[in-house]
């Protein structure tokens, strides 16, 4: 009987970097991408055994080769050399999760310049060195699927968040513009924007909310962190992933340049 089109996603053969996978949505899409067969190279920051146990596990769970980057995201010619070190030891990098990213919450007059100028280079630029580092080897090969982690802040607003929101309306325009130097190739590049996914960068958040509003912590994330957020409740890890893994499929050929919203309503209203 011939495979249908519609049979679960596999990945078989491809390979893919995922920036800041160490953590959070970027390790959940890492895993998911392994589950598939793609052989997976991590990168972030952390504690260097629980990384190594990490990627020890992808590779024996789900027989792919599994790599690690500790390339900074701050850092171009970092990026470039962890986009070449993927090339060389896979054979090629067909699929590229830009999710790196870090917060800072402030009225932008008292914006500390530093994290400004960090969460534009680690949250947009090096998406942009990223991409600029892989594509002629996609280009070459006539396939690839690029999926930048912008956000909900991609295409609304909240105070106090500047750079972050400059720099994820930032990653959708950059999805675009990609997008259509490379449309009538088997090359797709995409934004997803995720409402608010319970990990490690939100929990600092709640910590932080629970003691400037002086609130228990349950009444911050229903009252404060998940105001704008008409569901009420946490994205899961795993649902951006599952669209990641969509995006990657053959099946997800046809859509390109798009910034796709799973905020739970948010960008509804
Ligand atoms: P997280 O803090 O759990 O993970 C962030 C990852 O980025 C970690 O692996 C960390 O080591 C890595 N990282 C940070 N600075 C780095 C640097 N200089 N170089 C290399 N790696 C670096 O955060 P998360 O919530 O999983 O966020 C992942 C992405 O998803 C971010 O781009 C974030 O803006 C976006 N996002 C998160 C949410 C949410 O609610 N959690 C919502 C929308 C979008």
């Amino acid at each position: 009987m011939p495979e249908s089109p519609l049979a679960p996603v596999s990945l078989s053969g491809r390979r893919a970097v995922v920036t800041g996978s160490t953590s959070g949505i970027g390790l959940g899409i890492a895993r998911a991408l392994a589950a598939a067969g793609a052989d997976v190279m991590l990168n972030g920051f952390g504690d260097k055994a629980a990384i190594e146990t990490t990627r020890a596990g992808l590779a024996a769970d789900y027989g792919v080769q599994a790599l690690y980057s500790d390339a900074d995201m701050r850092d171009g010619d970092a990026i470039k050399a962890m986009i070449s070190q993927a090339e060389s030891a896979f054979g090629g990098v067909d699929i590229l999760v830009n999710n790196a990213g870090i917060q800072h919450v402030s009225a932008i007059e008292a914006f500390p310049v530093d994290k400004w100028d960090a969460i534009i280079a680690i949250n947009l630029s090096s998406s942009f060195h990223a991409i600029r580092a892989a594509l002629p080897g996609m280009k070459a090969r006539g396939w690839g699927r690029i999926v930048n982690i912008a956000s909900a802040h991609g295409l609304a607003a909240s105070p106090f968040k500047s750079a972050y929101v400059a720099a994820k309306h930032g990653v959708v325009g950059l999805t675009k513009s990609v997008a259509l130097e490379v449309a009538e190739l088997d090359i797709t590049c995409n934004a997803l924007c995720p409402g608010y996914v319970r990990t490690p960068l939100v929990e600092g958040q709640i910590e932080d909310q629970a003691k400037a509003h002086g609130l228990p912590r349950d009444e911050v994330i229903r009252n404060v962190i998940l105001a704008a957020q008409p569901n009420k409740r946490f994205i899961e890890v795993d649902e951006v992933a599952a669209m990641t893994l969509f995006l990657c499929s053959a099946m997800g050929r046809s859509i390109t340049g798009a910034a796709l919203s799973i905020d739970g309503g948010w960008v509804a209203r």
